[in-house]
């Protein structure tokens, strides 16, 4: 450790200031024996590999009403679990959400092992949601390095190399601090700093527990830290999105294939998404309709590519039949149901 001190003075500071988190037990709680729920820790771990804390805050609180304990998600209908997941992202992390689910109950006795080793074996659990549930469910001292956790690290020793070159180096910083007392505490604290003091674009360093440590502050280059290698620019690809709707106001979808991208989330048929430099995707409606193309376009960023969707929507009598997907009545459909993407592409249609 650099110097023990600085654990102990990053605690003091989060004794006072931790945020409050639906899944944290507050630091006084914990010390007074409360322990954290490790479902609830994993839960809340796997969503923020998704997005900001603000907008977990409500999927938790729906999945944790809907199925407060592991059982209960282990047990739960693989499409209503996809779809409280809407709007999240990433939806092999869904599907590997209820098979982590399901291996903790049928080989763990519902209970998530404390054991790191074991935790890094469940699907969809990572090195660094291993080292997040073990620190924060179990209080065992893993390292635990996030983006803010990086951002940190490379402020308070000044670390110029760029990510992600500088992972092994900012880890090995963070181990070098992480303490054997009260680890859980430690690594929501750094966290918290990164979230709320040590900040991006404007560190409040005025505030910072850490300061008279932080070789950035002394030197003056926080704002510029971490560096990073810049990023290659996304492809853009094409594609169209068919929305068939029959005279009763039932919609054309279909379950997209359980393998590849938004695989088993229910869509609008589509043509393949092809690359702007490529020929356009050759046509390919869903059902013979009389299509009309809606003015704009659903964009969308994956991981990978940026999409551009044209959306076509056609009118169906009921007794036409689709070559793809089968229609679903307006009272069994929700749009808020679909992947981002789709909804997009619905409310294009919806007029915006
Ligand atoms: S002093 Fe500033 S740059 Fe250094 S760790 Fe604190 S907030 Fe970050």
């Amino acid at each position: 450790m650099r110097d023990p001190a600085e654990a102990s003075d990053l605690l003091d500071w989060y004794d006072r200031h931790a945020r409050d988190l639906p899944w944290r037990i507050r630091p006084q709680a914990r010390a007074a024996g409360v322990t954290a729920d490790p479902y609830r820790i994993w839960l809340s771990e796997i969503m923020l590999q998704q997005t900001t804390v603000a907008a977990v805050r409500e999927y938790f609180r729906v999945f944790t009403e809907r199925w407060p304990t592991v059982e209960d998600l282990a047990a739960a209908e693989d499409a209503d679990v996809m779809a409280a997941w809407a709007g999240l992202g990433y939806y092999a992390r869904a599907r590997n959400l209820l098979k982590c689910a399901r291996v903790v109950v049928a080989d763990h006795g519902g209970q998530f092992p404390a054991d790191h080793a074991e935790l890094l074996k469940l699907p969809g659990v990572g090195p660094y949601t291993a080292a997040a549930v073990s620190a924060i469910a179990f209080d065992d001292a893993q390292v635990v390095v996030d983006g803010n956790v990086e951002r940190v690290m490379a402020r308070l020793h000044d670390e110029h190399t760029p990510l992600p070159e500088a992972k092994p180096i900012l880890t090995a910083y963070a181990a070098a601090l992480t303490p054997a007392q009260r680890p859980g505490d430690y690594a929501q604290a750094v966290m918290d700093l990164g979230a709320t003091i040590c900040t991006p674009k404007r560190p409040a360093c005025g505030l910072c527990p850490w300061r008279t440590s932080c070789v950035a502050w002394a030197e003056g280059t926080a704002a510029e830290l971490p560096k990073k290698t810049p990023k290659k620019k996304k492809p853009i690809r094409r594609g169209t999105a068919y929305l068939a709707r029959r005279v009763d106001g039932a919609w054309l979808l279909e379950t997209r294939p359980d393998k590849g991208l938004l695989g088993g989330m229910l869509g609008w048929p589509g043509t393949d998404w092809l690359d702007v430099t490529l020929d356009a995707p050759v046509e390919d409606p869903p059902i013979r309709a009389e299509w009309k193309t809606v003015g704009g376009e659903a964009r969308h960023t994956f991981t990978h590519f940026h999409l551009i969707l044209t959306v076509k929507t056609a009118l169906v009598p009921m007794e036409r039949n689709a070559s793809r997907g089968e229609f679903i009545e307006l009272s069994d459909f929700s749009p808020s149901d679909l992947p981002t993407v789709m909804r997009k592409a619905f409310d294009l249609a919806q007029g915006g």
